[in-house]
């Protein structure tokens, strides 16, 4: 295939799926922005540097593989594929099928994401497979189940909020971490609850403040207030939600007073935030990874949507309750069974109609499905012990730097027998590798993704990949032919996997069958579910609820939630609350942002906010290298000493590897149902490096 002057695509960062433009100039691939109505022109500076990465002098160039001195080689793809194929089958001939493991990404496109859970359930018949998005949003992912029956980021279109008079952000950094979405923040009124006062905050009317690991109480005396002060809309709740009267139970005795002593958030704040929500015509709560990433992340996330229903925002076209979802797939990449507890159409694994409609499609005895495995942090734990895999494959993730308590992950992948990255750049986790499968990226390759409003979209290939990479389909579709599956069954083409993923999906919940290139191609905006219809075409769904919510009632559930302290502790030795986050020019792992030079340089190393009496306390000063240290191990960063930070609190953005990485100090302690870390909450203690 030629390379192509111009094309039509999207940034190959965030969920927000900035609509770009590139074209290959004599200098090299110049990107621009679309008129996509999520981005209207705008792009942050990742998207604008995004072309850089193409040509990364960092590229991985051939296929690697570990020799007996412990050093990687480079050898032919045939030689690498072999000795992956070898090393699976040798893990599963001695332990069995579940020896063999795959680790996947929501940066993935649908098309890889898809292909990926097949591979694992047909071809290596083995239960272990989850992805990094476990990591992002699968604590909202499972509240918006239990509430809604379905989980969308967004069920609404993002251009929807700029008609908003209030907006909610709980737990959204969104000037950092999607900067063009506050296109469509100008006209409401934010109110943004983060513990530091992020670049978000400072645009807020009102900022709640509070302690790290309060959100939940703080959201039940948000409910009690709507209740107690008459703002609940009893009509909305008698009509179209049930489950009210426990819910309310729980929030009963979270009086103001007693949540201010709790979070720290005064209660005339508290009152005015209500008030806002109440008061707005059009109202939207948005949830973020501030408020999910915790080991009651689920709870917290039904909290906010508590208060939505008893505020009557979900289904209301103007108001809502919507998760800004993080990774670029992050939606997609949820919805196809690359999770450990699903199948295509976003379908339960445990249910045997779903099992019998994929087991159909995909041509195998469903019987020979394998059920649900590990989550990923539990998966990790497991690698190279006794009940775990042996063998681990991973695409599009590096859960090196990613994944909580990392040294015990990089302990547990040490143990593997054989670890497999297949990937672009050497991240961390490939620099561990046995093999290393260098993989095309964004602009090199067809695929669509699916953005945080639920729209699919297509990524387009402007040139031919470098001739030494292959893209993640042709990997697996070389693996399993050496696994022994007929070639037809892992189809390398884009279209055709997407052909088979959109009948895969008919009659899920996430049901793309109505939905082909030539409709994405033509301009359509295709928000799922967008079913095959007899005659004519679906138009897609941007705007779920308005009639009905997905349980077979209709109704909206009003979830009961306690609140509960974070897994750690404070204490006398570890005084102090880590939390992590993001920064405006790195991407999650940073295996990618890393590598380019201008947002390198504008956040070349970690550092660590602290309050100045804080500092003082601690006895380090702005710009010396401190220690932050938890029950799991200790990081090195630089002290930004600020003053709008807690007093009880610093903050450290998990972009960076090694020594500096912020997930040494994160615990794995896990949401009970979504299985999601506890990212943002650690009792830490802050050294002077020099003093240790
Ligand atoms: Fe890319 Fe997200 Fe930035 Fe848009 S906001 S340009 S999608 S990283």
């Amino acid at each position: 295939m030629p390379d192509i002057r111009t094309v039509t695509t999207h940034c190959p960062y965030c969920a927000l799926q900035c609509g770009t433009i590139l074209t290959r100039e004599r200098t090299g691939v110049v990107v621009r922005p679309s008129d996509f109505p999520v981005n209207q022109g705008g792009l942050c500076q990742k998207g604008w540097t995004a072309p850089t990465l193409l040509d990364t002098p960092d590229r991985l160039k051939h296929p690697l593989v570990r020799g007996n001195d412990g050093e990687l080689r480079a050898c032919s793809w045939d030689a690498a594929l072999n000795v992956v194929a070898i090393g699976l089958r040798a893990a599963q001939r001695e332990h069995g099928a579940d020896a063999a493991a795959v680790f996947g990404g929501g940066g993935l496109t649908n098309e890889k994401a898809y292909l990926l859970g097949k591979f694992a359930r047909v071809a290596l018949g083995t239960r272990q497979i989850d992805y990094n998005g476990r990591f992002c949003m699968s604590s909202a992912a499972a509240a918006g189940s239990a509430a809604f029956g379905l989980d969308r980021g967004l069920p609404f279109p993002v251009t929807d909020l700029g008609r908003a008079d209030v907006v909610m952000l709980a737990g959204a950094n969104v000037a950092e971490t999607m900067p063009p979405l506050m296109q469509h923040l100008t006209r409401p009124s934010l109110i943004v609850l983060d513990p530091r006062v992020s670049a978000t905050a400072q645009r807020a009317a009102l900022h709640l403040q509070p302690a790290p690991g309060t959100d939940l109480a703080l959201v039940l005396g948000l409910l009690h207030i709507a209740v107690v002060d008459g703002f609940c809309d009893t009509g909305y709740v008698r009509s179209r939600t049930s489950g009210f009267d426990e819910a309310w139970k729980r929030a009963m005795t979270w009086w103001p007073e007693r949540v201010e002593r709790e979070t720290g958030v005064p209660v005339a704040d508290l009152r005015a935030a209500v008030r806002m929500l109440a008061e707005g015509e059009r109202a939207y709560i948005l949830t973020g990874r501030g408020v999910e990433q915790h080991s009651k992340g689920t709870d917290t996330v039904s909290g906010f949507i508590n208060l939505a229903l008893a505020l009557g925002l979900p289904g209301i076209d103007g108001s809502g309750y919507g998760c800004l979802t993080g990774q670029g797939n992050g939606q997609g990449g949820r919805e196809h069974g690359q999770k450990a507890d699903q199948l295509p159409g976003y379908r339960s694994i445990t249910d045997p109609a779903a099992r019998q409609h994929i087991a159909d499609q995909w041509g195998v005895d469903v019987a020979s499905l394998p059920g649900p495995g590990r989550s990923a942090a539990e998966l990790f734990a497991s690698l190279g012990q006794e009940d775990g895999p042996r063998a681990l494959l991973v695409f599009g993730s590096n859960p090196v730097v990613s994944a909580p308590d990392s040294q015990h992950v990089v302990e547990r992948l040490r143990a593997l027998d054989l670890l497999v990255v297949a990937d672009f750049v050497p991240s961390e986790t490939a620099q561990l590798a046995d093999v290393v499968l260098p993989v095309t990226q964004w602009a090199e390759e067809e695929g669509t993704v699916t953005n945080l409003e639920g729209r699919v979209l297509r990524r387009r290939r402007l040139r031919v990949p470098p001739s030494h990479a292959r893209s993640d389909l042709e990997v697996l579709h070389g693996l399993a032919t050496r696994l022994g599956q007929p070639g037809h069954r892992f189809p390398t083409g884009a279209r055709e996997v997407f052909e088979e993923l959109r009948s895969a999906s008919r009659g899920g919940i996430a049901d793309y069958s109505g939905i082909s290139y030539t409709r994405l191609d033509s301009g359509e905006a295709l928000h799922w579910p967008c079913p095959r219809i007899s005659r004519g075409h679906h138009p897609g769904t941007p705007r779920l609820f308005l009639d009905w919510f997905a349980h077979t009632d209709g109704r909206a559930r009003f979830v009961p939630v306690e609140h509960r302290p974070p897994h750690d502790a404070a204490t006398h030795h570890l005084p102090l609350w880590a939390t992590t986050g993001r920064v405006l020019t790195q991407y999650q792992s940073g295996a990618q942002t890393r590598r380019v030079p201008d947002l390198h340089a504008a956040n070349p190393e970690p550092f660590v906010e602290v309050h100045p009496d804080t500092a003082e306390r601690a006895g380090v000063r702005d710009g010396q290298l401190a220690r932050v240290t938890s029950a799991r191990g200790s990081t090195i960063a630089r002290v930004r000493v600020e003053p709008s930070m807690r007093t009880d609190t610093v903050f450290l953005p998990f972009h960076f590897p090694a020594d500096g990485s912020a997930n040494l100090i994160t615990p794995a302690a896990l949401d009970p149902r979504s299985r999601m870390p506890e990212f943002k909450v650690a009792a830490v203690r802050l050294d002077a490096l020099s003093a240790l």
